[in-house]
């Protein structure tokens, strides 16, 4: 089911959370992003389209400015996304501009998506540059999102951006092999869901039990943007990131994941 999704997929959209950006040692993963890139650019040649939500601001933000790492008065945590913010950037620019690719940054608040002249030009942005062959990188704009104007995490930045761009497909990759009946974390008995065609069904069945140290929407809010992107007739899935060469393990049919459908 997953490798057929992603061939009859054209534009796909990937979700990368902040514990796949991160290596153990708390720091960008450059492995990972080199590979990654390498694996986009062989999607692209295929003829696809992708668009890139990535989190890891905080996280290359602290590598660089180590001393604010106690600091956890809200200025100081958008000042380090600030600064983190560069750092992923040009990591991801270095990773792609190897495969002669280049990326593009675009920086969202919740108020961009209710605002119907920002969402056109959002709209038209998004078009121009993938159709040019750049591809965009989103994250939330930290720097001026307090509380009352957060989306709050990139699995719901992911499905808005999906629903935006009218994507075919959206792959979420989490530190996690996919939607479990318990957390796989801490308990080593949990099932894989393979399939979900009831979000809510499986939100009452499953325990949902706590995101990961980097992680700030946990499971919650990956079953919040596949319900959303599902509601539009986009499919999700959810699988782990970090395992090697997973866009191609995906479409080989090699690795598993949650599909969540319609
Ligand atoms: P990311 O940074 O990749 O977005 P999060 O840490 O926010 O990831 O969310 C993924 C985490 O959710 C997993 O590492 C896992 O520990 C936790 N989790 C809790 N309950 C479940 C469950 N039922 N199935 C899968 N993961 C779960």
């Amino acid at each position: 089911m997953i490798s057929q999704l992603i061939k009859e997929a054209r534009k796909i959209i990937i979700k990368i959370g902040s514990n796949t950006l991160a290596g153990n040692d708390g720091k960008i993963n450059f492995t990972f992003l080199d590979e990654f890139a390498q694996q986009a650019d062989s999607l692209i040649k295929q003829g696809k389209q992708i668009i890139l939500v990535s989190s890891g601001a905080q996280i290359a933000g602290l590598s660089t400015m180590d001393k604010w790492a106690r600091k956890k008065d809200l200025h100081y945590r958008q000042a380090l996304c600030a600064v983190g913010q560069v750092e992923l950037m040009d990591a991801w620019r270095r990773a792609f501009n190897r495969f002669g690719l280049h990326i593009a940054q675009i920086l969202l608040t919740r108020d961009d998506f209710n605002d119907s002249n920002r969402t056109l030009n959002m709209r038209n942005t998004l078009f121009t540059l993938v159709d040019e062959g750049v591809i965009p990188v989103i994250n939330e704009n930290d720097t001026v999102s307090v509380e009352e104007i957060k989306i709050g995490d990139n699995d719901t930045l992911a499905a808005r951006s999906a629903i935006l761009w009218s994507a075919d497909l959206l792959i979420l990759f989490s530190d996690i092999g996919g939607l479990y009946d318990k957390n796989p974390k801490t308990d080593t008995k949990a099932k894989l869901l393979e399939e979900v065609r009831d979000i809510e069904e499986a939100r009452n069945s499953i325990v949902i039990g706590d995101a990961n140290s980097f992680g700030t929407g946990g499971i919650a809010t990956k079953l919040d943007a596949a319900a959303l992107v599902l509601s539009y007739g986009i499919p999700a899935i959810l699988t782990d990131g970090g395992k090697p060469r997973c866009i191609e393990a995906l479409a080989a049919g090699n690795q598993k994941g949650t599909v969540f459908l319609v």
